[in-house]
């Protein structure tokens, strides 16, 4: 195998115990493997159920040690965050591949209790991406050929999981349809005649109770460099996959330095959650309709803990706009926005104007047969 040329300028980091090269993680096999003899060598996994952190505790409480010194660069033209190892100097910014990459001053890092190791490896991610392109119409051609793979990037996307526990009060009228038979007149070819009908009505009253649940890793994007929808349409990571974090497994990759806190990250759980209370709390209210709901929740006991999950990204430009797209490093799924060629966009249109035009005549002119 080719060394990743960013590889080579890294210093090495875990050399190999036969012959000093540089070892990286290796997807496929899940352990090291040497840049220059190909030894492998396994990484001994953690498997202890990864600490939670309480979520009012202070900064003290983190766990800043990486097991290797890291330092933050900072990308100057998009603003993106990474990590690497101290002694290595910025390349290209993994993220939009501006050479404007910058070292921060101390910045304080949490540390990561747990990760997804990358399962899918460079040739895989390209691969799925090419599947991918094949499926899109009106690509253009110069995108289509492109030869994409030297641009990938294997990038730990940072994430906060929290747990709380949460007690509700509810109050609200709830509302249940009866029926009642009326009788009615209408009248029929100038006679009145009565009938009987089935009218509905809703009958109110006022519920209250108390609503107690614990949530589990809600999982929330600690990332400012991408769009929600482009994550959401990356897929399930199976979280079962999860292993105690090891500085082995960034060997290679580059991991993003989280750019959403852990108390905005909260915030935007505490949202998921009221929003599942909402819906829990309707359907144990039950009945037909509900009106002026009201919720009121303590949350206890929150804690959080800091993930890092696999993707490979890529960005490209286009007639000047950027584009991005990703591979779901533990899966396979591709997500991501592609350019459109707006001359095959209008010969399309043009194709189909004309078969309709088609359409049309002989329509017309099968109407004018002779009589
Ligand atoms: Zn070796
Ligand atoms: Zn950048």
């Amino acid at each position: 195998m080719a060394m990743d040329a960013e590889a080579a300028q890294t210093a090495i980091q875990f050399p190999c115990s036969s012959c000093g090269g540089p070892m990286l993680f290796d997807a496929d096999s899940g352990q090291l493997k040497c840049q220059y003899c190909g030894r492998l060598e396994e990484i001994p996994s953690d498997t202890s159920v990864p600490r939670e952190h309480a979520l009012d505790d202070g900064q003290d409480d983190a766990d800043t040690d990486w097991g290797v010194e890291q330092q933050t660069v900072k990308c100057s033209n998009c603003g993106g965050e990474s990590l690497i190892p101290a002694e290595q100097t910025a390349t290209l910014c993994p993220f939009c591949g501006s050479p404007k990459v910058l070292p921060q001053p101390d910045t304080v890092n949490i540390k990561p209790e747990s990760l997804i190791p990358f399962r899918i490896d460079r040739d895989d991610a390209a691969t799925a991406f090419k599947a991918w392109k094949k499926k899109l119409w009106f690509l253009p051609g110069a995108f289509k050929r492109e030869n994409t793979s030297a641009r990938l990037a294997g990038i730990y996307i940072p994430y906060w999981t929290y747990d709380a526990d949460t007690s509700s009060s509810y109050s609200a009228e709830r509302g249940d349809y009866h029926y009642r038979t009326v009788t009615k007149t209408r009248v029929v070819n100038g006679k009145t005649e009565t009938y009987t009908e089935q009218e509905r009505y809703t009958v109110w009253h006022w519920v209250s109770g108390d609503y107690d649940r614990f949530f589990d890793d809600v999982l929330i994007p600690a990332s400012g460099q991408y769009d929600a929808k482009l994550l959401e349409r990356l897929g399930n990571f199976e979280l079962g996959a999860l292993l105690g974090y090891k500085p082995e497994y960034l060997s290679g990759y580059i991991a993003e330095r989280y750019s959403i806190g852990r108390s905005h990250g909260w915030e935007q759980a505490q949202s998921r959650i009221d929003d599942a209370l909402r819906s829990n709390i309707r359907s144990e209210i039950g009945g037909d309709e509900i009106r002026s709901l009201h919720i009121d929740t303590s949350y206890y006991n929150q804690t959080y803990k800091h993930l890092l999950l696999p993707v490979w990204n890529a960005s490209y430009i286009y007639k000047s706009k950027p584009y991005r797209f990703m591979v779901n490093g533990q899966t396979g799924l591709v997500s991501g926005k592609a350019p459109r060629s707006a001359w095959k966009i209008t010969f399309f249109v043009l194709a189909c104007l004309a078969v309709v035009g088609a359409l049309v005549l002989w329509y017309a002119s099968s109407q004018q047969t002779p009589q």
